[in-house]
């Protein structure tokens, strides 16, 4: 559903941010501090909300230079005042109903958000901060008992709890549905047996979102039943967890880690929805995510090919701006035109996305929201490494902020789901080719 007018829990926080002496907003030409002003993407077509989001969130981000984000990443240490700064103004509950002190806003506007936050200059850094805090929640939301809204949605929206999401596993990679994790039934509630990899912020969370079996792989007729999804507490004194980071190549500012589980007791009341029901549950939530990590990897490849152009611009070698090179030209104009064409793809998946009135098939919006994961994320691939090629030897320089942008571009290219997945998935869905797999 495209809306044309405000949402009133917005125009009140905006109201409050425009009292500010600061930026002031104007629709339609966002401005941020820490890098260029944003003139290359083409800001023709975006509903007034998403403009209004893009604006509140540049003018937050806009505190936060590239500078915090070059040290954050260096020192590995987390951006927590970041993260706080959205939690204060409310936007960990953008994409949450208005009746659990969200702003009701859509996957549109979201999507919006994230990308806004990586063309900043935080990057995928800033970006998977909250990442789990808009995207887990959605489930919970969804399929929470009242008892579970109340305690923890409101504190996860104003950022006392973080949350983070418990997927893969380091036996089972993308065969999800293949995961071991298994939590047993206890007099009061499960015991939980098993590890989990690459949980980005588990050392600062407090709440995981945690996809586990409930009954084994072999007792189940399909492989889609018998996981449950749970919202536990990660409480690291406690003895059956233990967690262990993992060097990374980008990102750093933001943990990822090993999680093991051994009889680590949680109680009944962490089961979101119904046991075995899981897979069920997550799947609502999936293609929502493809949509905020193509906005990610928008944003990240905008801002690349912003330093780029600039550096082209200013930069003089045999007498000339580099840019006056055609070998130096075409490949960050024919990077705009890809992100473009991938910006295009987004918007459209996700208003299929929030849509939400049955008019279009679950199979086109899945279809639209891989799609636009892919190209995104292969944009911002191109835009980042030619952008690091623009600058010379200056890309290999932190201080150029763009090496740091192509460290972090892999990542939505290699996750939720990989580049061949999402191949695999049209090969097949759409192109009714052989399941490969
Ligand atoms: C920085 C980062 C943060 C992450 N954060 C989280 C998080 O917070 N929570 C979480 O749960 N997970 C997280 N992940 C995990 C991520 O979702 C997985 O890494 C991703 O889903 C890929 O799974 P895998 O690493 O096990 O790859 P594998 O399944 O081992 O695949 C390895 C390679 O083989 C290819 N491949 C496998 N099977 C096929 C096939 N049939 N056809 C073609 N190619 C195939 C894949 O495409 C991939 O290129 C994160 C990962 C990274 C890198």
């Amino acid at each position: 559903m495209i809306r044309s007018s405000l949402n009133p829990l917005l125009r009140s926080r905006l109201a409050v941010q425009s009292t500010r002496p600061v930026t002031p907003l104007r629709l339609g030409r966002a401005t941020f501090a820490t890098s260029a002003p944003c003139k290359l993407m083409e800001m023709t077509g975006f509903t007034e909300e998403q403009i209004t989001v893009r604006d509140a969130i540049s003018h937050i981000c806009s505190k936060f230079p590239n500078t915090y984000w070059q040290e954050r990443d260096q020192q590995e240490k987390d951006p927590k005042e970041f993260h706080a700064a959205l939690a204060k103004d409310g936007w960990l509950g953008i994409a949450l109903p208005e009746s659990l002190g969200g702003a009701g806003l859509g996957i549109s506007e979201a999507t919006m958000m994230m990308q806004t936050i990586t063309q900043s200059g935080a990057g995928m850094a800033g970006a998977q901060a909250i990442h789990a805090n808009v995207y887990a929640t959605q489930p919970l939301a969804k399929f929470g008992t009242p008892e579970q809204l109340e305690t923890i949605i409101p504190n996860i929206i104003n950022g006392t709890w973080r949350t983070c999401f418990g997927v893969t596993e380091p036996n089972t990679g993308l065969e999800t549905l293949k995961l071991k994790t298994l939590a047993t039934r206890t007099s009061d509630g499960y015991s939980v047996s098993g590890q989990k990899i690459w949980i980005t912020c588990a050392q600062v969370a407090s709440k995981m979102i945690l996809l586990a079996r409930t009954t084994p792989l072999e007792e189940v007729k399909k492989s889609t039943e018998g996981l449950s999804i749970f919202c536990i507490d990660l409480d690291r004194d406690h003895p059956g967890l233990d967690l262990a980071k993992i060097k990374k190549m980008g990102g750093r500012a933001v943990d990822a880690n090993e999680v093991f589980f051994e009889n680590y007791p949680i109680p009944q009341n962490t089961l979101i929805g119904q046991e075995n029901d899981g897979f069920k549950i997550i799947l609502h939530g999936m293609n929502a995510e493809r949509c905020l990590l193509a906005g990610e990897a928008l944003g990240l490849g905008y801002a690349a090919l912003e330093k780029a152009s600039q550096y082209a611009k200013d930069r003089v070698v045999f007498g000339r701006p580099i840019g006056q090179n055609q070998g130096v030209s075409h490949p960050l104009a024919d990077a705009y035109m890809k992100l473009e064409a991938a910006k295009h793809a987004t918007y459209h998946a996700a208003r299929l996305y929030d849509t939400n009135d049955g008019s279009v098939p679950f199979h086109a919006i899945g279809v639209a929201c891989n799609s636009a994961k892919y190209l995104a994320a292969e944009a911002a691939f191109t835009a980042c490494e030619r952008a690091v090629l623009a600058h010379g030897g200056m890309g290999y320089a932190m201080e150029y902020d763009v090496e740091r942008y192509l460290r972090e571009c892999f990542v939505p290219r290699i996750a939720p789901v990989s580049r061949e997945m999402i191949l695999n998935y049209v090969s097949e869905k759409v192109l009714g080719l052989p399941r490969s797999y």
